[in-house]
C-alpha cells in the first residue's frame, strides 16, 4: 500500500552525469513539486549561479505569480521538456531544505490517502511568508534614567503602558500598545519624551530551549518502570511504536513526559499530539514546569506572527519540542525523534476535508520513516490500536493504579425507563432523575464540585410547531436547526448557518407555537438553576467559550473551585484534572449509540469512561451517574462493571465476523454536487464499472445520511476490503474506467470515520 520512493537524494541535478560544464549547468533543470492540488512535480531551469539539490525551497514563476515550492526528485516517467519551454527558478530561499524524509511522508501520505502529493506538501509548507527572513523586531522598554524624565507627563494610558513593561522584556509595539489597551502612538510619544527606549528584538528568545536534566516528581514503582521503558527507546532512538495505558489519573502525562526528557537529551526535537490543544492550558503548565520552559505549540488558533516565528524555529531547529493539533505532524522538522500522540483514541485526530486522514496513523508512518519511537497514550485505546498491540506490531505499557492512592470512581446506572426524571413544578420537561438530583445534592453539601455530562451544544436540537407539526430545517443540509438560546439563535451544526428564532411558524404562520424539542446542554443549565439556585454553574461547550483564552479561564475557574455544578459536552472529557470533582453525571448515555457508525459502541465507550475518569481524582472518591434507556446495553455493562477489556474483546470479535475495519479495510467514496440528477447519475455511472472480486465488496451507491450538505447533494459508496487487499489501487483502476460529469466532486476516504 505504500508508495513512497526511496530514492537517494542527490546533490546537485544536472542534465549529464558527466559532471557540470558551464555549457551544461545553464540547461539543468529541476522537478519542482508546488504546493498545489497538484500530483506531478513541474520542470524549471535552474540559473547557473545556483545548485540545486532535492529538498531545496525554492521561488518559481507560476501563470503570472511567483509560487513557493521544493525541489523534488525527478520523475523517470515524465516526458523530457524542451528547455525553451521551460521557466526559471526565481531564488533558493534561505531556509533548510525539506528532509529526505519529510519527502517520503509526503509521497506517502499522498499516495495512502489518495491526495495529490501537492495537496499534502502544502501542509508542510503551510505558512509560506515563513520562507522570508523575518524583518528585524524592535522592542520598547524603559530608557536608562527614565526616572529623571519628572517633566513628563503622565497620562492614565501612559501609565498602563509602563506598568506593562514594570519587569518583564522589551516588548514590540503592536503587542505592547494592544496589551496596555492604548494606541501605538502612546507608546512612540513615551519614546519621542525619553522615557521609553527601543532595542532590537530577537526572534529566538520565544524558543528557549527545555532542560531535560531538571528533575520531574518522583514516581510510582509502576510508573518508574513504564518511564524506564520509554526512556530507554526514546533515547536510543530506533522505530517502535508503545501504547502507554492506563486508567486515568494514573499520570500517563508524568511518565511520558520521561520520554521526552530523554529524546531531547539524546538532542532530538519532540512533536507531542494532543486532540484540543485549545483545551490544554493545564498540560502547557506542567509542561512548563517540568521543563523549565513553555514548548513551541501549534494550532488553528494561532496569529499569523506566531506560525512564522514558530514554522522557522522547527525548521531551524530552535523549537525543540512542539505541542500541537494533527498539521503539526507535517512541519519540516529539522531532527525529530520522537512522537507522543495523547488521547490516540480521539475522534479529532481524523482529519475530515481536503487531504482526508488520520494523524495517529499517519504518526505511525512519519515514525517508521523517521526510524524513531511512537507512543501512543490512552485510558481507552481504540481498537485498532489493541489488535496491533495483540499482534505484537506495538508493545504496551499498563498503569492499572491511580496516582497518588486515588480510587476509580463507582459508576452505576440509572434506568430511564424505571426512574424517570420527576416533572418541577412550573417547569417544562426535566432531565435529570431523582438519584441524580440527590447524588448532586449530596456533592454540593459536601463542598465538592458536581459535573453533568451531555453531549449536545445549544438549547434544544429540534424545534417544532405545535399547531402544524412543522420542524425548522437548514435549508442548505438535510439536518435540523439547533436552538442556541444564548447566542439568540437558530444555527445548523454542519454548515455554520444561521437564523433568528421566528416569532410564528414558517409553515402554517401561527404566531407562538414553536416549541423547543429535547435538550442541549443550556436547556440543562436551565433545569440546574432551578433545582439547585445556590449552586455556582458553569457551561462547558466549544461554543459557549469564544477561544482558547476562555477555555483557559473556565478550566482554572473549576480547578480554583470557583464552580460548583459544571456542564458540559465533550470538550469536559479531555484530559482535565479537577481534584474536588467528585461527581459526574451522564445526562444521556445513549446519544450516540445507534446509528449508523461501525464504531458507535467504541466511542461511546470511550467518550463516557473518560468522562467518568474526571471524578474523584485526587483525595476525595468519586461517583458516576450514567442515565440510560439501555441499561442492558453491553457498553453500559461494561461502564458498570470496569469490564473494559471484555467489552473489547466482544467488540473485536463483532468487527471480526463482520470483516470490519481494524479486520478488513474500508474506504469512502463520497459524490457530491449542486445538481442532484448529475449526481444520482454520477454514481450510477460508477456503479456499474465498481470492481469486484474474491474479498472486495462495493456498497451503495447510497443517498448519504447527510444526504444534502451546504446545498450539494451527496451518495455515498463504502468499498470493504479483506485486510490483505489494498483499496487504493481498487479505487484507481475504477476511476480511471469512468468520466465523472462537470460539477460532480468527488472525496475519497480511506479508512473512513465518519459516515454522514
Ligand atoms: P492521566 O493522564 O493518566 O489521566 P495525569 O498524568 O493527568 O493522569 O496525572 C493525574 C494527576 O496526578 C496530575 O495532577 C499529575 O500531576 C499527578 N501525578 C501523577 N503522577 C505523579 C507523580 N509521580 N508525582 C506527583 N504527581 C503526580
Ligand atoms: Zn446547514
Amino acid at each position: 500500500m505504500a508508495n513512497a520512493q526511496t530514492s537517494a537524494p542527490r546533490r546537485g541535478i544536472s542534465p549529464s552525469e558527466s559532471g557540470p560544464s558551464g555549457n551544461q549547468r545553464a540547461n539543468a533543470q529541476v522537478a519542482v513539486l508546488l504546493p498545489l492540488p497538484l500530483s506531478g512535480a513541474y520542470h524549471y531551469l535552474v540559473p547557473p549561479d545556483l545548485d540545486l539539490a532535492p529538498g531545496d525551497i525554492v521561488r518559481v514563476p507560476l501563470g503570472g505569480r511567483e509560487v513557493a515550492g521544493v525541489v523534488w526528485e525527478p520523475d523517470a516517467a515524465a516526458p523530457a521538456v524542451p528547455p525553451e519551454k521551460l521557466k526559471t527558478v526565481v531564488l533558493r530561499y534561505d531556509v533548510p531544505a525539506l528532509p529526505p524524509v519529510q519527502r517520503r511522508f509526503v509521497e506517502w501520505v499522498a499516495g495512502y490517502t489518495m491526495s495529490a502529493r501537492g495537496a499534502v506538501l502544502r501542509m508542510a509548507l503551510s505558512v509560506p511568508a515563513a520562507l522570508d527572513p523575518p524583518r528585524p523586531a524592535t522592542g520598547y522598554r524603559p530608557a536608562p534614567g527614565a526616572a529623571e524624565h519628572a517633566e513628563v507627563k503622565l497620562t492614565p494610558a501612559r501609565r498602563r503602558v509602563l506598568a506593562e513593561l514594570a519587569n518583564g522584556p522589551a516588548r514590540p509595539l503592536a503587542e505592547l500598545s494592544r496589551a496596555a489597551g492604548v494606541t501605538p502612538g502612546v507608546v512612540k510619544g513615551l519614546q519621542a519624551a525619553g522615557v521609553l527606549e527601543t532595542v532590537s528584538l530577537s526572534n529566538a528568545l520565544s524558543f528557549a530551549a527545555p532542560d531535560p536534566e531538571r528533575p520531574g516528581p518522583p514516581l510510582s514503582p509502576d510508573q518508574a518502570a513504564a518511564a524506564a521503558a520509554l526512556r530507554a527507546r526514546a533515547g536510543d532512538g530506533g522505530f517502535s511504536v508503545t501504547l502507554l495505558d492506563g486508567v486515568t489519573g494514573s499520570g500517563k502525562t508524568e511518565v511520558y513526559l520521561e520520554a521526552v526528557a530523554a529524546a531531547l537529551g539524546a538532542g532530538r526535537q519532540v512533536l507531542v499530539l494532543l486532540p484540543e490543544i485549545a483545551l490544554s492550558a493545564q498540560w502547557l503548565e506542567r509542561f512548563a514546569a517540568r521543563f523549565g520552559v513553555r514548548p513551541a505549540t501549534w494550532h488553528s488558533e494561532m496569529t499569523m506572527a506566531q506560525r512564522r516565528a514558530t514554522w522557522r524555529a522547527i525548521a531551524f531547529g530552535e523549537a525543540r519540542i512542539v505541542v500541537g493539533a494533527r498539521s503539526a505532524l507535517f512541519l519540516p522538522y529539522a531532527e525529530l525523534g520522537l512522537i507522543v500522540v495523547d488521547e490516540e483514541h480521539d475522534a479529532a485526530y481524523k482529519q475530515e476535508d481536503g487531504v482526508i486522514y488520520h494523524a495517529r496513523d499517519m504518526a505511525v508512518v512519519r515514525g517508521r520513516l523517521g526510524e524513531i519511537p511512537v507512543v501512543l497514550v490512552s485510558a481507552t485505546p481504540s481498537l485498532e490500536t489493541v489488535v496491533n498491540l495483540r499482534s505484537g506490531r506495538y508493545r504496551g505499557l499498563h498503569l492499572a493504579q491511580r496516582h497518588g492512592g486515588a480510587s476509580l470512581p463507582e459508576v452505576s446506572l440509572v434506568d430511564l425507563r424505571r426512574d424517570p426524571p420527576p416533572r418541577i413544578e412550573g417547569h417544562g420537561q426535566s432531565w435529570l432523575s431523582g438519584a441524580l438530583r440527590t447524588a448532586i445534592r449530596e456533592a454540593l453539601a459536601e463542598g465538592e464540585q458536581a459535573l453533568l455530562f451531555l453531549n449536545r451544544r445549544g438549547y434544544a436540537p429540534l424545534t417544532l410547531c405545535r399547531t402544524c407539526g412543522h420542524r425548522l430545517q437548514c435549508p442548505r443540509c438535510t439536518a435540523w436547526l439547533v436552538e442556541h438560546r444564548l447566542a439568540a439563535r437558530l444555527q445548523c451544526h454542519h454548515c455554520g448557518y444561521v437564523a433568528a428564532l421566528p416569532e410564528s411558524c414558517p409553515e402554517c404562520g401561527q404566531p407562538g407555537t414553536l416549541a423547543a424539542c429535547g435538550p442541549g446542554v443550556e436547556r440543562l443549565a436551565e433545569e440546574a438553576a432551578t433545582l439547585f439556585p445556590e449552586a455556582r454553574r458553569a457551561i462547558m461547550a466549544s461554543d459557549t467559550l469564544p477561544g482558547p483564552s476562555a477555555a483557559a479561564e473556565l478550566l482554572q475557574a473549576v480547578q480554583d473551585r470557583e464552580v460548583d455544578l459544571l456542564i458540559g459536552t465533550q470538550i469536559v472529557a479531555k484530559g482535565h484534572h479537577f481534584p474536588y470533582l467528585t461527581l459526574v453525571g451522564v445526562v444521556d448515555a445513549d446519544l450516540g449509540l445507534f446509528g449508523g457508525d461501525l464504531r458507535a459502541a467504541e466511542r461511546t465507550y470511550q467518550l463516557l469512561h473518560q468522562v467518568a475518569g474526571r471524578a474523584g481524582r485526587a483525595a476525595h472518591a468519586g461517583r458516576v451517574l450514567i442515565q440510560t434507556a439501555e441499561p442492558a446495553h453491553p457498553v453500559m455493562q461494561a461502564l458498570a462493571q470496569g469490564a473494559r477489556d471484555a467489552f473489547l474483546a466482544v467488540e473485536a470479535e463483532t468487527r471480526e465476523c463482520a470483516g470490519l475495519p481494524p479486520f478488513g479495510r474500508l474506504a469512502a467514496l463520497i459524490l457530491s454536487g449542486a445538481d442532484a440528477p448529475a449526481v444520482e447519475a454520477a454514481g450510477t455511472a460508477l456503479a456499474r464499472q465498481a470492481p469486484r472480486g474474491d474479498g472486495i465488496a462495493v456498497l451503495g451507491p447510497a443517498p448519504a445520511p447527510l444526504a444534502v450538505l451546504r446545498g450539494r447533494h451527496r451518495r455515498r459508496f463504502l468499498v470493504k476490503t479483506r485486510r490483505d487487499i489494498a483499496p487504493q489501487r481498487l479505487i484507481q483502476a475504477w476511476l480511471a474506467r469512468v468520466e465523472l460529469p462537470r460539477g460532480v466532486r468527488l472525496q475519497i476516504d480511506i479508512d473512513p470515520y465518519s459516515f454522514l
